[in-house]
Formats: C-alpha cells, sequence, structure tokens
C-alpha cells in the first residue's frame, strides 16, 4: 500500500471486494496492527504448477478448441489447426448448458469419438465439460485426459456433490469455472467438494459473472474475486477463459493480457475453424490464425511487479476506481437529466436559460462542499465549470425542441 494515502485498507467485503476505511485524521498513514492486513505474506510462484499433471510445456497452459464438437470433421480440422498453434490442450464441449431449450445442446456422446480420433492425429491432451455423474462416466469410458465443470454446474451445490462423488478416487485433472454468480465461497465449496472426494490435480477457471446491467462484457471480470480466490487458496492454479468473459472475439486479447498481468497460470480460448457459421458462442471464437497471432502477440512475461501482494492490492484498487467512476457517470447522467427537465419547464414558462444568481449560488456552495472533502478549489472550479456548459448546452437543446 502506499504509504501517504489517506485511507487504511482493512480487509475485504462481501464479494471479495476491499473495503476503505476513511480515517477521520487525513494524516494517519500508517497500518494500525489493530487493523491488519488480511492477505497472506507470499513469494511469487516460480515453478510451473502443471508440472505434477505431468501436461503442458509450461510455465502458462494454454487450452484452446470449439465451444462446441459440432461434426467430426468441424473437430478434426479445428484440432489439426490448433496443433500448429502450439496449444497444450485441446478443449471441446459436447454437452451443452444453453440457455433456451431449442438451441444446439451439443452432439453428445457420439462426440466422444471424434475426440479420440483428435486426440490420436493430434496427441492434445483432451478436455470436455461435464455436468452429470452419466457424463463424468463416458468421458473416463473414453479415456478422456481433463475434466471441467462449467458455471452452471458449479453454481449448484447438488450437481458438484454428484460429479464429486461420481469422480471419487478417480485421478484426473479437473477444472472448476467459477459459478455464474459472483459467490466467492460456492467456488471455494464446489472446489472443497472434489477434494473431500480425494481428486488432487484441481484448477480454477475465471470465466466472468453474469451482471443484471449492460456492459461492455459478456461475463463481468470482477477481477478481485479470481484474485481472492488465489489468495485463499495459493495451492490451486488458477485459469482465464477470456472468450467467455469477453462475448466477443475483438476483447479476448485484452482480456488475456490481463491476466497475464495478474499472473494467472493459463488460458482457456475458444477457437472454432470457422467461427461465424459456429453453432454456439460464434461472435466470440477465434479462427485459427487468429488464434496464433493472438498468442505471438501476448506477453506472457509481463508482470509489474514481482510482489503478488503489490499486484493484487493494486488490482483491487483499480477494481473500486472503475466502480466508483460508473457512479459518477451515472450521477452525471442523472443530473442531466433533470437539467433537460429544467430546460422543457423554463421554456414552458418563459423564463431565460441562463440564470446568474443561481450559477454563483451553485459554484460557490460546491466548492465549499469540495474542500470540505479534501478536493482543491480549482478542481471543483474546473469540475463544474465544464458540468455548467454541458446544462446550458441540454437546456438550449430543449428549447430548441419546445420552439420548433
Ligand atoms: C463453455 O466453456 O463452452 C461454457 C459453456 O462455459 P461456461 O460454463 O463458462 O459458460
Ligand atoms: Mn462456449
Amino acid at each position: 500500500m502506499r504509504v501517504g494515502s489517506p485511507w487504511i485498507l482493512t480487509g475485504l467485503g462481501s464479494g471479495g471486494k476491499p473495503y476503505l476505511n476513511f480515517s477521520r485524521n487525513r494524516h494517519v498513514t500508517t497500518i494500525s496492527s489493530k487493523q491488519p492486513l488480511r492477505y497472506p505474506r507470499m513469494t511469487p510462484q516460480k515453478t510451473n504448477p502443471f508440472e505434477s499433471w505431468n501436461i503442458g510445456s509450461g510455465p502458462k497452459l494454454i487450452i484452446a478448441g470449439p465451444c462446441s464438437a459440432e461434426s467430426e470433421d468441424q473437430l478434426l480440422d479445428t484440432a489439426r489447426e490448433l496443433v500448429s498453434c502450439n496449444i497444450d490442450v485441446l478443449r471441446v464441449g459436447i454437452w451443452k448448458p444453453r440457455t433456451k431449450p431449442g438451441t444446439f445442446a451439443g452432439v453428445g456422446e457420439e462426440g466422444l469419438a471424434w475426440l479420440v480420433r483428435a486426440k490420436q492425429e493430434t496427441a492434445l491432451p483432451v478436455i470436455v465439460e461435464v455436468a452429470t455423474p452419466g457424463h463424468v462416466d463416458a468421458c473416463l469410458g473414453q479415456g478422456i485426459d481433463l475434466l471441467w465443470i462449467g458455471a452452471r454446474t458449479t453454481v449448484n451445490p447438488f450437481s458438484m456433490q454428484a460429479l464429486a462423488d461420481a469422480l471419487r478416487g478417480v485421478d484426473i485433472p479437473v477444472l472448476v469455472k467459477n459459478p455464474i454468480n459472483p459467490d466467492i465461497d460456492l467456488w471455494l465449496g464446489a472446489v472443497e467438494r472434489l477434494s473431500r472426494a480425494g481428486l488432487q490435480k484441481i484448477a480454477v477457471v475465471h470465466r466472468g459473472f453474469s451482471a443484471a446491467n449492460e456492459n461492455v462484457y459478456r461475463n463481468r471480470p470482477y477481477w478481485t474475486i479470481p484474485i481472492e480466490m488465489k489468495l485463499r487458496r495459493l495451492e490451486i492454479p488458477i485459469i482465464c477463459d477470456p472468450s467467455h468473459i469477453s462475448g466477443d472475439s475483438q476483447l479476448v486479447f485484452a482480456v488475456a493480457q490481463k491476466a497475464l498481468d495478474l499472473l494467472f497460470d493459463g488460458l482457456m480460448i475458444e477457437a472454432h475453424i470457422a467461427p461465424e457459421t459456429a453453432l454456439s458462442d460464434a461472435r466470440q471464437q477465434l479462427a485459427p490464425d487468429q488464434l496464433a497471432e493472438m498468442l505471438k502477440r501476448l506477453d506472457f512475461k509481463r508482470a509489474h511487479s514481482d510482489d503478488i501482494e503489490f499486484t493484487t492490492t493494486l488490482e483491487q484498487l483499480r477494481e473500486q476506481i472503475d466502480l466508483a467512476d460508473e457512479m459518477i457517470i451515472a450521477a452525471l447522467a442523472k443530473r442531466m437529466r433533470i437539467v433537460d427537465e429544467i430546460g422543457r419547464y423554463k421554456q414552458k414558462n418563459h423564463v431565460a436559460i441562463l440564470q446568474p444568481e443561481r450559477w454563483k449560488e451553485i459554484l460557490t456552495s460546491r466548492i465549499e462542499a469540495g474542500l470540505k472533502r479534501n478536493l482543491s478549489e480549482r478542481f471543483m472550479r474546473e469540475l463544474y465549470r465544464c458540468i455548467h456548459a454541458e446544462s446550458i448546452l441540454h437546456q438550449e437543446a430543449q428549447f430548441e425542441d419546445g420552439d420548433a
């Protein structure tokens, strides 16, 4: 934490979000022993966390493949192209958890035979999504190398327990995607059910979280949650799925780079021989050449600091900034909607837009309020000059509309 900061980071609130304790005395700059940081001290991981899994050439595990197997040709063509991208594991969905019935729900068990062929031809280990004990049995029967549990399954403790029971005593790597809702305990609980069943090769996959309000991302990343996951279970490798976070092939690179900068241990990326024809998640899948180009461009070594405590604290603070900015923008939009209403009202009552007395009153009172919160007079004056100029434009627009 930066020395000289006027606040104290005291711990994590719900959902792993750090809460800031605004000190009444702005000059307090030390972390009191009564308010210890909850983060454990740790040394950065230098080794390949997948070494004992006998998988990947490390240090980062690259998993790629189509959202869904659609036909034997589509799968084999994709797999052949992906070999030259130097990926470590081929991912394929054959049972697809779709939001609505009547949409393509995967080819089912038939696809396992195609996967076996892809594996024989490419020598790539394969990973498949399982959601029921029946899926587990089918995969184990065909020698599938790794399994992953999807977000819609992690969210359900009954399903997770049934899967853990089906996997009891089996030595297979399992990747657990985060649940669709931002609940770290549910995610941790799913992992715990598997480890209690004796599984030792467990990794987690961050694929973002459903959010009610619109956002650039299909699933909001809420980076503080995977970071908190890493802090709580240091021994568990964490992989990022930038495809399902992005929902858009154009955004995949930036999300993947961010994950690497945050010291994630690998990436799971959707790639399809002809993304535009894909039967599921067409918008977010990359063509093999796009994947190859992206993997070349990604900086696998970049980290702003080797110190994971620094990196994670910084990210948590940046997420606070993102949220604060969203609130500022929403408040400004609300203010302008009220301004529009005032504009219409003034126009109807033949009152002039500019009311110098009111403007003077606003400026003085807002500067005063800002000073009380440690915002400089210069800053408040500039800020309100901009807000006022925009307000005048809004009112003018209302007058023009009313006159028209
Ligand atoms: C998938 O990986 O294709 C998938 C369905 O993922 P998620 O569980 O993250 O939605
Ligand atoms: Mn998908």
